[in-house]
């Protein structure tokens, strides 16, 4: 199965690295993008389509990684006027559960298959070949997509069927945008104690409370630059998924209200961690 020909539909933050990692394993690439710029370093190696039914038709996998529900469905419009019959579509961008349960209804309807496949890690990751993958699909179908996760990331989780990739992947942004809202507090906490953040930085990272997910983060704090790899604005998305899909508790409210409220006064194309600015200029009680 590995000479399958594949295409990529979605070259952003995530998707040109993860394309350019197919790309140098040799697979048989295509790829789209809606603004023609990001295909440009494709020319060479791959084959570029400015028509996403064009692309369809002429491969055998095709991955999406898109913004959100709107891109998506926007995407597969599209991808749905073509004959799919026996073609494996690999939808890794964050969406809604009811929007994966649409595409994936559609697509298996025209006797085609569908994994829901979105990813744990950011740019460094993707660049790197080291995403985590939360599948939800059929077991047949993933054993035909292993080849291409295997060099988009370092492991691959299965979780059932249609829809538990995605499941997956909104309980784990639920956790990442409380750590990251919790090390916006604690940088600017310090600040406040006249602690130099590098050090501040230092002790988060070699302590307990240390993560990837701080580590990160520790330079674009240092350097008071955010430069989006996550922009902010895509977090708000996954956590108001999150509280359409169920997740009720005291800190989704806490945690939609600043993310929101964040976007709202511009901050939403910054990198997520950005929020320590739109933090630093509330009002104190
Ligand atoms: P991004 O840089 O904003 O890229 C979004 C992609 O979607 C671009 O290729 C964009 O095309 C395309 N797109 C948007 N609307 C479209 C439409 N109506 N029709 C066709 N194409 C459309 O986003 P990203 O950071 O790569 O994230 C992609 C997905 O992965 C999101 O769901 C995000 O939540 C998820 N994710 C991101 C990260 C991260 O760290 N960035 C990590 C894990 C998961 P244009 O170039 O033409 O705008």
């Amino acid at each position: 199965m590995e000479t399958e020909k594949i295409g990529f539909i979605g070259l952003g933050n995530m998707g040109h690295p993860m394309a350019k990692n197919l790309e140098k394993a040799g697979f048989p690439l295509s790829v789209y993008n809606r603004s023609a710029e990001k295909a440009e370093d494709f020319k060479e190696k791959s084959t570029v389509y400015t028509q996403i039914p064009d692309l369809v038709k002429n491969n055998d996998i095709i991955f999406t990684m898109l913004t959100d529900d709107h891109a998506a469905k926007a995407v597969y419009e599209d991808i749905l006027k073509s004959d799919i019959s026996g073609k494996l579509f690999i939808d890794m961008s964050t969406i809604s559960p009811q929007a994966t349960a649409e595409l994936s209804g559609a697509v298996r309807i025209k006797e085609a298959s569908f994994i829901d496949a979105p990813v744990a890690g950011s740019t460094g990751p993707a660049t790197e070949g080291t995403l985590i993958i939360m599948t939800g699909g059929e077991e047949k179908d993933l054993q035909r997509a292993m080849p291409y996760f295997e060099k988009l990331g370092k492991a691959v989780k299965h979780l059932g069927e249609n829809g538990k990739g995605i499941a997956g992947k909104l309980s784990i942004n639920y956790f990442l945008s409380a750590i990251y809202q919790g090390l916006a507090e604690t940088i600017l906490f310090a600040d406040q104690l006249g602690i130099e953040r590098t050090a501040m930085l230092e002790i988060i990272n070699e302590s307990a409370s240390g993560s990837g997910a701080t580590k990160v983060k520790t330079p674009l704090l240092i350097h008071d630059d955010y430069k989006p790899a996550f922009a902010l604005d895509l977090m708000l998305k996954d956590i108001l998924l999150a509280k359409e899909a169920g997740a009720d508790f005291p800190l989704s409210a806490v945690l939609s209200k600043t993310y929101q409220s964040a976007h709202d006064e511009g901050f939403g194309k910054d990198d997520v961690i950005g929020i320590i600015n739109y933090l630093k200029n509330q009002p104190k009680k």
